[in-house]
């Protein structure tokens, strides 16, 4: 599942693709992997019921809107639209900006396409713009969305944690503080921070030698600084190795990730430590699958 490196490393391989161009047309070809204003925020697939879904605008998909850049928060990925103020066109990054939001889930990619390039299977969103390059949403398993968000990722985004990247040891504690349950719970629940999954989680607490279930609010403030330092650099060099890929994540160009050959600790249960070279223990946390060195990583060590 890709996690907040694989989401950046797409998103700047997109946008060069897409800044300043304009969204000639959007063809939606699956209509329950789109959620409108009024569609269930979740998506279709993990709603209650069969709701209706509404009639979608055109220019929710942005089309006919030229386009400002992409952003990112956590493993959210953003097309954003020139917003235009009485008559202005205003390059402030406000959030406001009409928006497409793209959650990749488990198996979604985003593909940067020449004109008359083959469509990845399973594409069920394609945005063609106005120079003939087309932008592919592709999801096999659909557990990914996107979002149509004509108001911008203000409120979308206000319930996340800050970002991954730029987390510093205060802002982590803060959201730490008197939460009894297991550090890697807390690192995965996407409103503490933004961005970590299953494998940067057990990295960087490997790399901050800390037992994934030992209780995120006692963990003094010396050793959440190092986690969070941690967190940054692991993600960090990630990026700059393109991402990992375990299965089929890809780029917007098809570039697959080289960060999972530096995995320390991530699907290497009963191998030895990098470390220290006992076999690595694996137990589930928050129901992932956890690995982690019993020797380097001791409880409330
Ligand atoms: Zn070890």
């Amino acid at each position: 599942m890709p996690e907040l490196p694989e989401v950046e490393t797409l998103r700047r391989s997109i946008e060069p693709a897409l800044v300043g161009r304009t969204i000639r047309a959007v063809e939606i070809r699956r209509r329950d992997m789109v959620s409108g204003p009024g569609d269930p925020v979740g998506g279709f697939s993990r709603a209650a019921g069969a709701p209706t879904p509404v009639r979608l605008a055109p220019t929710w998909l942005l089309e006919g809107l030229t386009i400002r850049g992409t952003a990112r928060r956590g493993k959210q990925l953003a097309i954003e639209a020139e917003q235009s103020t009485a008559g202005r066109t205003t390059g402030d990054p406000s959030g406001d900006a009409p928006a497409v939001v793209i959650q990749l889930g488990m198996t979604g990619s985003v593909s940067a396409l020449d004109r008359n390039a083959d469509l990845p299977a399973h594409t069920h969103v394609l945005w063609r713009l106005d120079n003939g390059r087309q932008i592919a949403f592709s999801d096999p398993r659909r557990f990914g969305l996107v979002r149509a968000l004509p108001n911008g990722t203000r409120d979308a985004w206000a319930d996340l944690g800050p970002d991954a990247l730029t987390i510093r040891g205060k802002a982590l504690a803060d959201r730490l503080v008197g939460t009894r349950r297991a550090i890697k719970a807390a690192l995965l629940d996407q409103q503490v921070l933004a961005g970590v999954g299953n494998i940067y989680a057990d990295e960087s607490l490997f790399a901050a030698r800390l037992h994934p279930e030992d209780p995120a609010g006692d963990i003094p403030p010396d050793r959440v600084a190092l986690l969070a330092t941690s967190v940054r650099r692991i993600l960090r060099q990630a990026i700059e190795r393109g991402g990992s890929t375990i299965r089929d994540y890809r780029d917007g160009s098809g570039n697959a990730g080289a960060y999972q050959r530096s995995h320390r600790v991530y699907g290497r249960t009963g191998l030895p430590c990098r470390s220290c070279g006992t076999p690595l223990a694996g137990l589930r946390v928050a129901q992932r699958a956890t690995v982690f060195c019993e020797r380097c990583q001791p409880r409330n060590g």
